[in-house]
């Protein structure tokens, strides 16, 4: 997922048309580095099950694994979206920025109708700016009932939904979940195998078989490839070229499939909460990448003609 250079605005006013507890929020300049995730789930009640019930609830997705949610805007999809970061993730990137999602036992138990009454609230603000919910985590597909169940509910109350995933896990996304799902964020962190399982510690052929099922759908949703530079890692010219290609394979499939790239500077906001874990980060002398290589790489993507920020 993606981090951010976002912020709650200095004067934390709410601007008019936005409920009472909703932020102003500061938009970025640039796409977001890399996925960050929100302040954590006030406002949304937390559950109190017993582990039995809760692992049936967990099953059937009246329950879910919930690390945070926030009301962003210029991220995660057009307009205001309330993103909802789900616990788990089975991939471990190097650059993580989220590294206390990974675990879904670590997320608080929240219910999918208590989520989609928050969702409910919105829906003024959504219409207003074209925009909707994203679920993303960890890995929001580590939880397939769960998200099912609030995609399904949020195109019941017309709300436009996007999912933000790895697509490691996109053989747990039904058909019918799709069909509830307008955006596909899809992160492809790398073109060839062997940097990709550098990068993740898994294989990368899942992602591609994910979004070749998505442009394969006559009515598929709409896709945003996001690709995280980072110099020594990701930046090498074939391994650009082989993302920038698969990209635009998509579009032959379905043309109109991928209507974005990102391409997402590396950057080392993530970084405290490694130390706060415990955990090896091991790009802690990684340097972001320079003004003219993200430029070059962003002219690798648009020369296979992909709209690219
Ligand atoms: S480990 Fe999971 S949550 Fe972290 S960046 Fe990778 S896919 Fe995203």
């Amino acid at each position: 997922m993606a981090s951010a250079m976002l912020r709650r605005h200095p004067c934390n006013a709410v601007p008019s048309g936005l409920p009472d507890d909703a932020v102003r929020l500061e938009v970025p300049l640039q796409a977001p580095a890399h996925r960050r995730s929100g302040a954590g789930v006030d406002g949304l009640e937390v559950s109190d099950v017993d582990r039995h019930e809760r692992l049936t609830a967990m099953r059937e997705g009246r329950l879910g694994s919930v690390h945070s949610w926030e009301l962003v805007t210029a991220v995660d999809g057009p307009g205001t979206r309330l993103t909802t970061f789900l616990s788990g993730c089975p991939l471990q990137c190097l650059y993580c920025h989220n590294p206390d999602t990974l675990a879904m036992k670590d997320g608080q138990p929240v219910t999918s109708d208590e989520l989609l009454g928050r969702i409910a609230r919105y829906t003024a603000v959504f219409r207003a700016t074209g925009g909707g919910i994203t679920l993303s985590g960890g890995e929001v597909l580590m939880q397939p009932a769960f998200a099912a169940r609030i995609l399904r509910g949020a195109k019941e109350l017309g709300i436009h939904t996007a999912i933000d995933t790895s697509g490691y896990l996109g053989a747990a996304a039904s058909d019918t979940m799709l069909d509830d799902v307008d955006l596909v964020l899809l992160d492809v962190k790398s073109g060839d195998p062997q940097t990709y399982r550098e990068v993740t510690g898994r294989e990368l052929e899942p992602t591609l078989q994910f979004g070749r099922r998505l442009a394969a759908r006559a009515d598929g949703p709409e896709v945003w490839v996001r690709f995280v530079l980072v110099p020594g890692l990701t930046d090498d010219v074939d391994n650009v070229e082989a993302v920038a290609a698969y990209t635009a394979s998509l579009n032959e499939t379905r043309p109109g499939t991928v209507t974005r790239v990102e391409v997402l500077p590396f950057h080392q906001m993530g970084r405290d909460k490694w130390d706060a874990l415990g955990r090896e980060y091991r790009l802690g002398d990684t340097e972001p990448p320079s003004v003219e290589l993200v430029a070059r790489v962003r002219d690798q993507f648009r020369a296979h003609g992909l709209q690219t920020y």
